[in-house]
């Protein structure tokens, strides 16, 4: 008859919450490099070097020729929202940067243990920075290196035991699913140079990306890809109206690739890489108007007004919202149509039954 009492409400320790917050944005292997590379890319860097041991397992590092970090940054530079790139809301209708919650660093600071290395154009030694599981700068010391900055992640999850044992599990394929994003931006950089080694065993090192940083996304195509699989697009070009402009590369109607539903499909939103399923599907769908056995490699850029378009949607930014969708999905639908249509005279060569 006596119900039971009613429990205290009360906060959760500090850490636990940074530790579960931070789960959520480094979920996996690529999402840890994501944040980094953007980083770079933020930094202003031409050359990114992405460096994984044993696949990202026991450690990897990206290095970049950016800007590099000043000393007055460095005692904040891993505390959780604390960002050199927005101050107030208003800013967040017209940010470029991919990064803007000053969260990466702080998660990877909750998950793993993380290193700095770092210098601007004004000093002329670089910086060794340490950090703890809360953010804090532990250490720091001079060591040589060019401008630029370099991040050492190791031992990724290791106070996350389920996800760590995950981890370990499914590692070749955590692998695979960051060669596939790293070749997203190496395909929508313009003028960076991407480099991604991989170490195992006793230091064999093998190189797995390497591109030149070409000023196209026909060349970074060509690059990523190679001549055959080029061969093998048409250019995209789909402009409705200034809301929305479509720029890329799709499979021919009789070369698609064959393989997987999803496998070297590339979309992105003002040139960052985003999961658009919607779109996928409807290129799925219309090109098996055309080709009924394979599906098409897509290479596709969504250009829109940044107040049009909301990144912060969830904690790894992979989800975008559009202001418009339907008219955006509708021009798309049409576009498409148009390259797959069976009248398409260009293609009747190719044609599959
Ligand atoms: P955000 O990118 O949202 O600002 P991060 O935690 O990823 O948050 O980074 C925090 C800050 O650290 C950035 O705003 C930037 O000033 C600095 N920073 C991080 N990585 C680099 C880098 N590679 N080069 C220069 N500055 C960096
Ligand atoms: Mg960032």
């Amino acid at each position: 008859e006596t119900p039971t009492n009613s429990p205290t409400i009360r906060p959760i320790n500090k850490g636990v919450v940074h530790r579960i917050c931070a789960g959520q944005v480094i979920k996996d292997l690529s999402s840890a490099v994501k944040e980094l590379v953007e980083n770079s890319l933020d930094a202003g860097a031409t050359s990114i070097e992405i460096a994984l041991k044993e696949y990202g397992e026991e450690w990897f590092q990206v290095v970049d020729n950016g800007c590099g970090i000043s000393p007055n940054n460095f005692k904040v530079l891993a505390l959780k929202h604390h960002t050199s790139k927005l101050s107030d809301f208003p800013d967040l209708q017209s940010l470029t940067t991919f990064g803007f919650r000053g969260e990466a660093l702080s998660s990877l600071c909750a998950l793993a243990n993380l290193t700095v290395e770092t210098r601007t154009k004004n000093e002329s030694v670089a910086t060794h920075l340490t950090f703890d599981h809360s953010g804090l700068l532990t250490a720091e010391k001079k060591t040589a290196r060019q401008v630029g900055t370099t991040v050492t992640v190791k031992k990724l999850f290791c106070n996350l035991p389920v996800r760590s044992k995950e981890f370990s599990r499914n590692i070749r394929k955590e692998y695979g699913k960051l060669i596939s994003l790293l070749n997203a931006y190496a395909l929508i950089a313009k003028g960076v140079r991407f480099v991604c080694t991989n170490t195992t065993g006793k230091n064999v090192k093998s190189v797995v990306l390497k591109t030149q940083g070409s000023s196209s996304l026909k060349d970074n195509i060509i690059t990523v890809f190679g001549m055959n699989i080029y061969n093998c697009l048409e250019p995209v070009a789909i402009c409705k109206s200034d809301s929305c402009k479509v720029e890329g590369f799709l499979s021919k109607p009789g070369q698609g690739s064959g393989r997987n539903l999803g496998d070297r499909q590339y979309f992105f939103v003002n040139d960052r890489p985003v999961d658009l399923p919607k779109v996928s599907k409807l290129v799925n769908e219309l090109y098996k108007g055309a080709n009924s056995r394979q599906y098409p490699i897509a290479i596709m850029n969504f250009i829109v007004p940044t107040r049009a378009c909301d990144v912060n949607v969830t904690p790894d930014k992979r989800k975008v919202f559009f202001s418009d969708e339907c008219s955006i999905l509708h021009a798309l639908r049409e576009g498409l149509q148009e390259i797959y249509s069976p009248n398409n005279a260009s293609y009747s060569v190719n044609k599959v039954e």
